[in-house]
């Protein structure tokens, strides 16, 4: 009984965490966080926001909804919808830089047929690991840095190849030497691994409760579908498969299913030096 009350104080109960929630930051490409005004020591709520449901956590006594929001999402009111109403927040206006690249290799910017296919194909394996939503929650909502590096891409840039529009970069790019190890940024599971067209080399690891993190272009994966990984466990090495121009670390953050921007999640890190001047 003194255990369980223990227990109770220090937030033990397995399943249920106090958590260290990401900054309030709700700009497309960023995390909202919303008090659903409902004290923890009642059920927790559902919630779900653009039709998806999102993560739920304690924080500070009050459930909180914890929402990825896309980086194509809209300014402006929108809510967080839990069964008996709605809590209203506004996603605001964040200004992200533009980069232009020039790529030689044509197959690269416009590929033909065989490889339109194969992209397809593997956009909706991607797709799958992306928007997956197991139960329990995540350890943690702090991520630790996969690996060492410069930061070269940062999340969000509006990227043209050889002028034509392309997604906006929905990743951190960090280079490094080819072979430099890679940890899972948080415990988890390895939930897919695959080599794509564009992502090379990748490996995605699943923390629980649609906290997913994926990483691209790796030259050796040492995780297979199933593992356990604890945080910064090496799960493979830095290389330069898929689309690239030199040896680096794709990491991208999904919450949701949304890609956010992954330095929102590591502590002592500056998430707006990727902002336009
Ligand atoms: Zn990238």
């Amino acid at each position: 009984m003194r255990a369980m009350i223990l227990a109770l104080v220090l937030g033990l109960i397995p399943g249920h965490l106090l958590a260290t929630v990401p900054e309030h930051r709700p700009v497309p490409g960023g995390v909202a966080v919303v008090d659903l005004g409902t004290p923890s020591d009642e059920a927790r709520p559902t919630a779900h926001h653009d039709e998806r449901p999102v993560l739920v956590v304690d924080h500070q006594g009050h459930w909180h909804a914890v929402v990825g929001i896309g980086l194509d999402a809209e300014t402006g009111t929108t809510a967080v919808h839990i069964e008996d109403g709605a809590v209203e927040f506004t996603i605001e206006h964040r200004e992200y830089a533009e980069q232009r690249i020039t790529l030689d290799d044509d197959e690269q910017v416009s590929p033909g047929e065989e490889t339109l296919e194969r992209i397809r194909r593997e956009h909706a394996e991607i797709q799958r690991a992306r928007d997956t939503r197991s139960d329990g929650e995540p350890a943690s909502l702090q991520l630790e840095l996969p690996v060492e590096g410069r930061f070269t891409s940062p999340f969000g840039l509006r990227r043209y190849f050889n002028d034509q529009p392309r997604n906006p970069h929905n990743g951190l790019d960090i280079a490094n030497d080819p072979g430099t190890p890679i940890g899972s940024a948080a415990s988890g599971e390895v939930i897919e691994t695959g080599e794509y067209f564009f992502n090379g080399k990748t490996v995605f690891v699943d923390h629980g409760g649609g906290f997913v993190t994926m990483y691209c272009h790796m030259q050796d994966i040492d995780v297979a579908n199933g593992d356990r990984v604890e945080r910064g466990e090496r799960i493979g090495t830095v290389g330069a498969t898929g689309r690239v121009t030199g040896p680096h670390l794709h990491w991208t953050v999904y919450l949701n299913g949304e890609a956010v921007d992954p330095l929102l999640f590591v502590e002592g890190e500056d998430a707006d030096f990727n902002e336009a001047d």
